[in-house]
């Protein structure tokens, strides 16, 4: 019997029955997809995996991972080789959040994760980022009420087609079981942090971020971004959130940078 006659022979018989075909076909699939699992690739490098592993990445893309670990800055969450509380970044620095915290160091694999899910469209990406971020959200004994993330304007997030920090913050509240709020707007656009110093961010920052929502009155806030790089951006949207009436705001990113030392050269001039 033909496709079509097939089809054609199945409607006339009624939709009930080829709603019992669909569930013995979800049945089936179930069923064999136990016995015989399809294969599952490594979400960076596409390597095969025979085990779907919690971070949709193979062992070898792990273990290339620079992780943030148990010494880190007590207020930007940079790892620390020596003993002090706070980094060079911190010392001087007063946040308008209460701390930031980052599984990863935005270097090699992990910039390379989130160049390809912000500019390469990756959204799946988002999963990957979000699971190691919930797990550090656990590890650091965070405990907020509500997610917020970064806002783009309406230009911007039409331009990339998604806001990857809603994307993550979406992941985040979903394994966290956070309601996600969309709190903050972004009110104009601003010139590109890129090649900014930290306190040129700040200026370029100023007032661009606007709370929108009564709910976070009196609430704690989750604050969610991909990259923490100075927090001039975390400062900002904190900033915002506490105006509306925040109770604080903490800053929950995938990955933050490293710090750039200045290197003295033999004559005692800094190299960088
Ligand atoms: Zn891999
Ligand atoms: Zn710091």
């Amino acid at each position: 019997m033909t496709d079509i006659k097939k089809s054609r022979q199945e409607s006339a018989e009624g939709k009930s029955k080829g709603r019992l075909k669909n569930a013995v076909w979800k049945v089936k699939n179930a069923f064999f997809g136990a016995l015989f699992p399809r294969s599952v690739t490594c979400d960076v490098c596409g390597e095969e995996m025979s085990v779907k592993s919690r971070y949709c990445l193979c062992g070898e893309c792990m273990s290339k991972l620079e992780v943030t670990g148990d010494h880190v800055c007590l207020a930007c969450g940079v790892p620390m080789s020596d003993e002090a509380d706070y980094c060079m970044r911190c010392q001087n620095v007063k946040s308008e959040f209460v701390r930031n915290r980052s599984p990863l160091v935005y270097d090699g694999t992990a910039r390379d994760i989130i160049h390809r899910l912000k500019f390469g469209g990756k959204k799946y990406l988002a999963e990957t980022l979000g699971a190691f971020m919930s797990d550090e959200y656990l590890k650091s004994r965070m405990e907020c009420d509500i997610a917020v993330y970064v806002p783009m304007t309406e230009a911007e997030e039409k331009k990339r087609g998604f806001n990857q920090s809603e994307l993550l913050a979406r992941e985040v509240g979903a394994r966290l079981n956070i309601p996600v709020l969309p709190a903050l707007v972004k009110t104009r656009e601003t010139a590109t942090q890129k090649l900014l110093s930290g306190k040129e961010r700040a200026q370029n920052l100023k007032g661009a971020f606007a709370c929108v929502f009564e709910e976070v009155k009196g609430r704690r806030i989750l604050l969610i971004d991909d990259v923490f790089t100075t927090g001039a951006t975390a400062s900002a949207c904190a900033a915002a959130l506490l105006k509306g009436g925040a109770r604080d705001v903490s800053v929950l990113t995938a990955a933050v940078t490293k710090l750039k030392i200045p290197v003295e050269s033999e004559d005692g001039t800094p190299a960088i």
